[in-house]
Parts: structure tokens; C-alpha cells; sequence
């Protein structure tokens, strides 16, 4: 009977990995068309400075329109995106449509993109970057770079030089999610980041955790001698804004301002 029980159990299993495993084919057979079908989408969520008068950027978020599921969110296909290489072609994607698209803003703001760090593996990713601003005209200072402290961890494949590359073309570099994984503040000399956002995991916490707001405070403080600008992530009501201003912090994103819309959608004012 036990026997009976393990076998069933195992053939249970077998049964759903191929599921799960028949799904993942489909998935990824769907993002191989997802560009040429025109079915990638950005949208562009506010950034605001500290007087909280003027939106000074946008950060590009990726959306899938599906033909039949409808709109997936970047968390359940970007991972796929990165272990099947697509991610080189939706980044560069990104890349060209983000810069052609704030090209086109009246308000000359900036915008920022999210690199995976698998895209680093890439060596033409400093040209891609080229490529996508020079085809669209837009000015280098315009363009933010986004990434995770990932990239920073193993450096054999001479990531920094990369980012290295990517500043010398006039483009800004913004540590993305900071506080998170293995974080620690040494990463911040191996590099000098224009930015440091901080994940919204600690803005979250903030109010009812002393730990969330030790670490706050540790990066606005380092920030200061460090002359590096803060961004803080997930800002969702007056409380936090308020509380994040006081402690240093210098630039805002988060629903509180405006959530992530399409580009002729997007908040202009507040
Ligand atoms: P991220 O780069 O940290 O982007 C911020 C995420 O927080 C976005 O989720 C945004 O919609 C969400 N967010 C902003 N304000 C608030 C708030 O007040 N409350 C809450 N609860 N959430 C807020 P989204 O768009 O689902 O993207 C998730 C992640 O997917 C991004 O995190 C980024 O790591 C990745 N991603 C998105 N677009 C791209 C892309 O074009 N390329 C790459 N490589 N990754 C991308
Ligand atoms: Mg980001
Ligand atoms: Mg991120
Ligand atoms: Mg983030």
C-alpha cells in the first residue's frame, strides 16, 4: 500500500513538471514573437524631486500584452526572458523604444531603464546602448541606466569596465533595489553610481521597524559624504514622502505620485 502511495505520488510529480515544463515551452515560444508581434509595451512611472513641484523622470517598465492571457507584468517573464538568452533582444528593445520614446516628451525628462544582468554577458551591449541613443537623438544625459548589485558581485566577465564604457558615453548609472540580496556599501566604491534607489521593501517597513529605518538612515547619511542622489522606491502615502524627505532622501517614485502608465498616458504634473 505504502508502495502504491510513493509510486502514485512520483507519477503525480512526473505529471506535473511536464505541465509545468510544456507551459514553459509555450511561454517561451510566445516572448521569441512578443516583439515583431508588437505586443511589448512601456510604461512610464513618475520621478519626482523633494519640492515634490516638478516630475524630473520616468522609469520604463516592460508590459506584455498576450494575445489571449492578456497583461503579464515583468515578474512573471522576465525571469524566463533571462534564462533563455531572450532578455539580450527585449532589453535592446527596450533600450531603442525607451529613448525614441522620450525623445519625443515636451518636458525633456529623463527616463530609465532596467538592464538584466545577463545582459552584461553581452559585449555589444555598450554599442546597443549607442545605437538606441544615437538613432533616436536623444541627448546621453537623458538616459538612465538601472541595475542590481548582482552585476557587482563577480566581475570576471569586466562588468565594471562596462559601466565604466556606458558613463563615458554621457549616460547615468543607477543602482537599482539597494538594500537587498547581498548588499553592502562596499559595493558603492567599486563603482561611482550617479544613484542609489532604495528598495521599497525598507520604505515598506519604515514606519513599524526600527531595523528598516536604520538602514534608511545608513545610505542617506553615507549619500551625503558620498554626494550621491537617493531615490527612494514604493513611496505610497503623505506619511512616508514626508518622513523619507526628512531623512535625506532626494528623489521619489511610487504610487503616492503616480503609477506607471503608457507614454501618451503619463503623468506630467502632479
Ligand atoms: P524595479 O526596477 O525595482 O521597478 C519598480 C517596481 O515597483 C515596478 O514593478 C513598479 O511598478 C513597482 N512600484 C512602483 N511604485 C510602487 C508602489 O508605490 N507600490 C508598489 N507595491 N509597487 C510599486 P513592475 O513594473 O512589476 O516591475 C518589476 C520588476 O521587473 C522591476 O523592478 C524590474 O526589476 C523588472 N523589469 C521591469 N521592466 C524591465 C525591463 O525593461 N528590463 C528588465 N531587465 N527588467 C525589468
Ligand atoms: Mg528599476
Ligand atoms: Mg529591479
Ligand atoms: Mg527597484
Amino acid at each position: 500500500e505504502a508502495k502504491r502511495n510513493g509510486r502514485n505520488r512520483y507519477e503525480y510529480f512526473t505529471l506535473e513538471m511536464d505541465v509545468q515544463a510544456r507551459t514553459r515551452r509555450c511561454m517561451e515560444n510566445d516572448l521569441r514573437e512578443a516583439i515583431t508581434e508588437n505586443q511589448m509595451r512601456l510604461y512610464y512611472q513618475p520621478i519626482t524631486n523633494s519640492d515634490q513641484q516638478a516630475i524630473i523622470g520616468y522609469e520604463a517598465l516592460m508590459r506584455w500584452h498576450h494575445p489571449s492571457k492578456g497583461l503579464i507584468m515583468p515578474g512573471d517573464f522576465i525571469p524566463l526572458a533571462e534564462e533563455t538568452g531572450l532578455i539580450h533582444s527585449l532589453g535592446a528593445w527596450a533600450l531603442y523604444e525607451a529613448c525614441r520614446e522620450a525623445k519625443n516628451w515636451a518636458g525633456g525628462q529623463a527616463v530609465s531603464v532596467n538592464l538584466s544582468p545577463i545582459q552584461f554577458k553581452n559585449s555589444a551591449l555598450v554599442s546597443v546602448v549607442e545605437d538606441a541613443l544615437r538613432g533616436s537623438g536623444l541627448e546621453p544625459w537623458r538616459l538612465e541606466v538601472e541595475i542590481t548589485e548582482s552585476v557587482l558581485l563577480d566581475d570576471t566577465l569586466g562588468n565594471i569596465h562596462i559601466l565604466q564604457s556606458l558613463k563615458a558615453l554621457g549616460v547615468l548609472i543607477a543602482l537599482d533595489d539597494f538594500g537587498t540580496g547581498y548588499s553592502s556599501l562596499s559595493y558603492l566604491r567599486s563603482f561611482p553610481f550617479d544613484k542609489i534607489k532604495i528598495d521599497r521593501s525598507f520604505i515598506n517597513d519604515m514606519s513599524d521597524s526600527r531595523e528598516a529605518l536604520a538602514i534608511i538612515r545608513a545610505i542617506t547619511g553615507m549619500s551625503r559624504s558620498l554626494d550621491i542622489q537617493i531615490t527612494a522606491e514604493g513611496v505610497e502615502n503623505r506619511e512616508q514622502f514626508d518622513k523619507l524627505k526628512e531623512e535625506g532622501c532626494t528623489l521619489f517614485q511610487g504610487y503616492f505620485f503616480g503609477r506607471p502608465q503608457p507614454s501618451e498616458l503619463r503623468l506630467t504634473m502632479l
